[in-house]
C-alpha cells in the first residue's frame, strides 16, 4: 500500500484533463445522451463496493467517459425549465479554490473573511440596511428555515418562552401565514420547527397570484377568535410558478398592526429588484424581519449557495446557537487583529447563526461572481431576462394560436397553445404533449404549470447562456409543434 495513504494527492494539474471534458460538456453538442444511455451507463458505474481501489486514473477516466458526458444540462442555452442554473466560470473556480483551500468557513483565513465580505455586498446590491446579519445556507430551503426559525424564537419570546432552550409551550397555537402560491418549503420548515404543515394557511390570491390583504387580515382575524396566534407573514417576492410579487409594504403595515414578524421569500425574484421597471414591487422589503434568497438562481452560483438575512443579530443567535464545548472554546483564543496562528481566532462567527458546524465557503462564490461582473452586470441580465420573458409575451400576443395564461412580472412567460376546435381538456393534453416533444427535441427545454386548469408552458430566464434567439425559436417551436398536434387530434378526437 503507498504511504501514506491510499489516495492521491499534491498533483491538481490532472484537472487539466477534466476542464477539457467539461468544456465540451458545456458545449451542448449533439442531443442530450443521459436518458437515451441510461442503461449503458447504468451498468457500467453500477457496480457492488470495490475491495481493491482501482487508482485515480480509473476514476478520471471515467468521470470524463462515462460521468461528465452524462450528467445534467440544465446549463444549455435553451433550458429554461427551473429557477436555478448550472454556473458560470468565476463561481465554478471560487468553488474549486475553496474546496482546496478554504474547506471550513470558520477561523482567520480569506475564504472566512470573504463570507462576511460578500454578504455585505449582497446588502450593496439589494439595497438592504447594513446591519441586517446573513448567513450562507444550502439554498432556499434552509435560508427559509433559518428565517422562519428566527421568527419562531421572536414570537414565542414575546410570549415569555425561550423555545430554543425549552421548547414550543403546548398551550399557545401558532399559524404562518402566506399566499397560496407560496413555495411548499415554507410548509416543510413549518413542519420541523414544531408548527405544522397546516398551520401554514395559504391564503387567497387575486388574479394577479398575488395575496389577498383583506382576505390575510380577516384570516387573522378568525383564527385569533379560535386562539391562534400568527408567528409570521410572508411575502413571497417572485413566486416560481409565475413570478408574482405579494404587496410587501401593504404586508408590513399588515404585521404591525398584528405585532408579528414579515419575511419575504425572495429565493428566486430578489434580484429583480435590479430592473427599474418592477423595482417598486419590492418597496418595503428593507423593513422586513427577515428574508431569503438564492445566489444559486439568477446569480448562477454552483447551487448550494442561499443566503437568509435577519434585521435582529442577536436573536438569531439565540435561536441557533451552537451551545458552547469543550473543544470549540479551547481553540478560541483571542480575537485580536493580529494571532500567531489561524487557529488561535475565530474570525467572522458563522457557526452560531445557522444549522451547521461544518460547512463549505460558498461567500468566495458570490464574492468571485460580484467581482467579475459588478452591480451592472448583474442588473444587466436581470433587465435582459426580464426583457425576455417581455419580448416572449409580445410574440404569445400577436399569434392567435397562442395564449398568455399570466401577467409577466419578472422572467417567466406562462403561455400555451390554443385551437378553436378543441376543448379544455383536449388543449391540455396537446400541451402536454407538445412539451415532450419539446424535451425530446432537447434543444428548447421549459417546464409546465397548471394555471386555473389549465397547462401552462413555462419558460423562467435565469440562465446567462440563454441569447434572444433561443427565446425567438421557443415561440417558433410551440406554434409549429401545436400546428402538427392540433391537426392529429382533429383527425382523431378521441386521441
Ligand atoms: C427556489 C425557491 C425555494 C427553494 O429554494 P431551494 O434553493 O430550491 O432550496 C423557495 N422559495 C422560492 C420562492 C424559491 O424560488
Amino acid at each position: 500500500m503507498p504511504y501514506p495513504d491510499a489516495a492521491a494527492f499534491g498533483d491538481l494539474s490532472v484537472l487539466a484533463r477534466l476542464t477539457e471534458e467539461l468544456d465540451r460538456f458545456n458545449a451542448f453538442e449533439g442531443p442530450d445522451p443521459a436518458g437515451r444511455n441510461r442503461a449503458a451507463w447504468t451498468e457500467h458505474l453500477g457496480t457492488r463496493l470495490p475491495q481493491e481501489g482501482a487508482g485515480l486514473e480509473a476514476v478520471l477516466e471515467d468521470l470524463r467517459k462515462w460521468i461528465v458526458p452524462n450528467g445534467l444540462r440544465n446549463g444549455h442555452p435553451g433550458f429554461s425549465g427551473w429557477v436555478t442554473t448550472s454556473p458560470t466560470t468565476s463561481g465554478t473556480a471560487a468553488a474549486l479554490a475553496s474546496t482546496v483551500a478554504g474547506s471550513q468557513r470558520v477561523w482567520v483565513h480569506t475564504f472566512n473573511y470573504l463570507e462576511k465580505l460578500s454578504l455585505d455586498w449582497l446588502k450593496q446590491l439589494l439595497g438592504f440596511p447594513e446591519n441586517w446579519h446573513g448567513t450562507y445556507t444550502t439554498g432556499g430551503s434552509s435560508a427559509n428555515l433559518i428565517a422562519l426559525g428566527a421568527a419562531r424564537q421572536w414570537a414565542v419570546e414575546q410570549q415569555g418562552f425561550d423555545p430554543s432552550m425549552t421548547g414550543l409551550p403546548a398551550h399557545l397555537k401558532w399559524r404562518i401565514y402566506a399566499s397560496s402560491e407560496v413555495h411548499h418549503v415554507v410548509n416543510r420548515a413549518a413542519a420541523v420547527l414544531g408548527i405544522g404543515r397546516r398551520n401554514v394557511i395559504g391564503v387567497p390570491v387575486n388574479s394577479a397570484g398575488e395575496i389577498d390583504p383583506d382576505a390575510l387580515q380577516q384570516r387573522i382575524a378568525a383564527d385569533r377568535k379560535e386562539g391562534f396566534l400568527p408567528m409570521a407573514i410572508i411575502a413571497t417576492a417572485g413566486t416560481v410558478n409565475t413570478g408574482a410579487i405579494d404587496p410587501i409594504r401593504r404586508l408590513r403595515a399588515i404585521a404591525d398592526e398584528e405585532s408579528t414578524w414579515l419575511h419575504v421569500d425572495g429565493a428566486y425574484g430578489m434580484f429583480g429588484i435590479l430592473d427599474d421597471r418592477v423595482r417598486e414591487r419590492y418597496d418595503g422589503v428593507a423593513e422586513a424581519d427577515s428574508v431569503a434568497l438564492d445566489p444559486h438562481k439568477w446569480m448562477a452560483a454552483p447551487v448550494g449557495n442561499g443566503v437568509a438575512m435577519v434585521r435582529d443579530r442577536d436573536l438569531m443567535g439565540r435561536a441557533f446557537t451552537l451551545e458552547p464545548a469543550a473543544y470549540l472554546e479551547g481553540s478560541m483564543g483571542q480575537q485580536d487583529e493580529v494571532v500567531a496562528s489561524p487557529f488561535d481566532g475565530f474570525g467572522e462567527i458563522l457557526h452560531e447563526f445557522n444549522l451547521d458546524q461544518s460547512a463549505p465557503s460558498r461567500g468566495v462564490q458570490v464574492w468571485a461572481i460580484l467581482r467579475e461582473i459588478g452591480k451592472s452586470g448583474m442588473t444587466d441580465r436581470v433587465k435582459r431576462h426580464n426583457g425576455f420573458a417581455r419580448h416572449l409575451s409580445a410574440l404569445v400576443e400577436k399569434d392567435p394560436y397562442l395564449e398568455q395564461l399570466a401577467p409577466v412580472v419578472l422572467s417567466i412567460c406562462c403561455f400555451r397553445y390554443v385551437h378553436p376546435d378543441l376543448d379544455e381538456s383536449q388543449l391540455n393534453e396537446l400541451n402536454r404533449q407538445l412539451m415532450a416533444a419539446l424535451r425530446a427535441e432537447g434543444d428548447l427545454v421549459p417546464s409546465s404549470t397548471i394555471l386555473d386548469g389549465k397547462l401552462a408552458i413555462r419558460p423562467c430566464y435565469v440562465n446567462p447562456r440563454t441569447r434572444l434567439e433561443d427565446v425567438d425559436l421557443l415561440a417558433t417551436r410551440a406554434r409549429e409543434i401545436g400546428d402538427a398536434l392540433a391537426q392529429r387530434f382533429k383527425e382523431s378526437p378521441t386521441r
